[in-house]
């Protein structure tokens, strides 16, 4: 009985933890590994692990760096089930889609420049019918379902308040005798914030025997009051007085709906300057619609949202357009008015963001707000830090005149007091002996091993990959 990590190991991206039982293989998510494009290619290509001698996946949540290299697995031999909640599975739905028509085009683009240097074309990591034949595999299971995974596994998912459907997995082990206690692993997933608006908050998974836990701020305190709102109003009035642009690189599936559902409530309290709000991203939209089909999810603030207001939707107001096509997104370029730009990707990687970063980055009346997490090498960490004053996109350099800032109090994920407090909560009423730190970097991870540690939770570990935690 072992748990082996193989992504989301020492690095934040790219969650995959196998867990062996019996002579079976539950793989705990398999996400994209995301970093420079050379060695995210390779390492997302090559399985490490046989894909065939998979038996089942828990999928704890449908971000792209948990669910985004599903189809790979499927696309090697994976042919057992995919467990995981209605809602994850319906983002996935249109997450996975997404993802295979990014890896198409990425190669298309790679492909044209090697044609030239007379160089074989690469083949994509995966297609469309990989990802179609993924959502084949799912299964649904609601919260705090007890299910059956495979004869002596059961599992349960969680609320993990980290975005829609999202949940921490409590995995049961059970030995050939049935008198024996089952041994309990829980996998975190990504664990969220109380603050987090729409969705329920995270829950404690009690009991826990071996925990693997999501480290991401391990080293960090969010700060006090670090209220969303208000920095979205005051960023908004400077950018209309300035009479420029908004933009706010968000994820568009979890992120977007947050900031939308934020700026519905400055709207409707008449606190916002009378300027658009464009959420441009057919994925947006896409999971705009999943979001409102899954009340089950929401916490008390969004359903009286959706009882107190005129229209009963939260996620719309009378100057927010949503874009799908292409045409109207391009038409913003040519727009004079101040305005606010949502749009993707959130770590401004791909998509259409990098259109409206190479027109506006260059003025000083632009204002780039970030929303998120920003991963290391990635073009929103290189705005973020300010690390470089002229920066490619497309291949061009442009200038940063644009002001950079963060919005705080925006984090999907729990700080290290929030961590700590989880981790505490998930030890009760079990034996905890071991906890292994994942989804993080080394210095977030090094700081909350040494808190863990002082609480004497059990012994911790910080896995690279390959690494294993064994389970009696
Ligand atoms: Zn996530
Ligand atoms: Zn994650």
């Amino acid at each position: 009985m072992k748990v082996q990590f193989w992504g989301a190991a020492q690095t934040v991206t790219g969650s995959m933890h196998m867990v062996h039982h019996n002579g079976k293989q539950i793989l705990l998510d398999c996400g994209l590994y995301q970093g420079r494009r050379k060695i995210a290619f390779e390492r997302n290509k090559n399985l490490p692990f046989d894909a065939t001698k998979v038996d089942a996946v828990i999928l704890s949540h449908a971000h792209i760096d948990h669910s985004g290299n599903l189809p790979s697995l499927v696309k090697a031999g994976f042919k057992g089930p995919i467990y995981s909640t209605s809602a994850t599975r319906d983002l996935a739905t249109i997450m996975l889609v997404d993802s295979a028509k990014i890896q198409t085009n990425d190669v298309k683009y790679v492909n044209k420049k090697r044609a030239k240097k007379g160089q074989a074309p690469f083949t994509p990591l995966y297609e469309q019918e990989h990802a179609i034949e993924t959502l084949r595999r799912f299964r649904s299971i609601e919260y705090n379902n007890l299910f059956d995974v495979l004869p002596g596994v059961t599992a349960c998912l969680h609320t993990a308040g980290h975005m829609l459907g999202a949940a921490s997995v409590e995995v049961n082990l059970h030995s050939d005798n049935p008198e024996d206690k089952p041994t309990r692993l829980v996998f975190s997933g990504d664990i969220g914030r109380p603050e987090q608006p729409i969705i329920k908050e995270p829950s404690i998974v009690a009991g826990a025997d071996y925990l693997i836990m999501e480290a991401t701020y391990g080293n960090r305190i969010h700060p006090e009051g670090g209220d969303a709102k208000a920095t979205l109003k005051e960023v908004a009035h400077k950018v209309y007085n300035d009479r420029g642009k908004l933009i706010i690189p968000a994820f568009s599936v979890g992120r977007t709906q947050e900031i939308v559902f934020r700026l519905n409530q400055l709207a409707e309290n008449g606190e916002l300057p009378p300027m658009k709000v464009h959420v441009d991203s057919p994925l947006a939209v896409n999971s705009t619609d999943i979001f409102r089909s899954h009340p089950e999810c929401f916490d008390d603030e969004m359903i009286n949202a959706i009882l107190e207001e005129a229209d009963e939707d939260p996620l719309n107001f009378d100057k927010l357009n949503y874009i799908r096509s292409a045409n109207a997104s391009k038409a913003l370029n040519h727009s004079k008015e101040p305005c606010i730009i949502i749009s993707a990707s959130g770590m401004c990687e791909a998509g259409r963001i990098l259109h409206h970063l190479k027109n506006n980055i260059t003025k000083k009346s632009t204002t780039i707000l970030f929303a998120g997490y920003q991963a290391p090498h990635t073009l929103g960490r290189i705005l973020l830090d300010q690390s470089l004053e002229e920066v490619k996109i497309y291949g061009q350099p442009y200038r940063v005149n644009a002001q950079v800032c963060k919005l705080e109090g925006s984090s999907g994920h729990a700080d290290q007091h929030e961590l700590l407090e989880w981790a505490s909560q998930t030890a009760e009423l079990g034996n905890l002996k071991k906890i292994a730190l994942v989804h993080c970097e080394m210095e977030p991870a090094t700081e909350l091993k040494k808190q863990l540690e002082l609480r004497k939770l059990g012994s911790v570990m910080i896995p690279a990959p390959g690494d294993e935690m064994e389970m009696k």
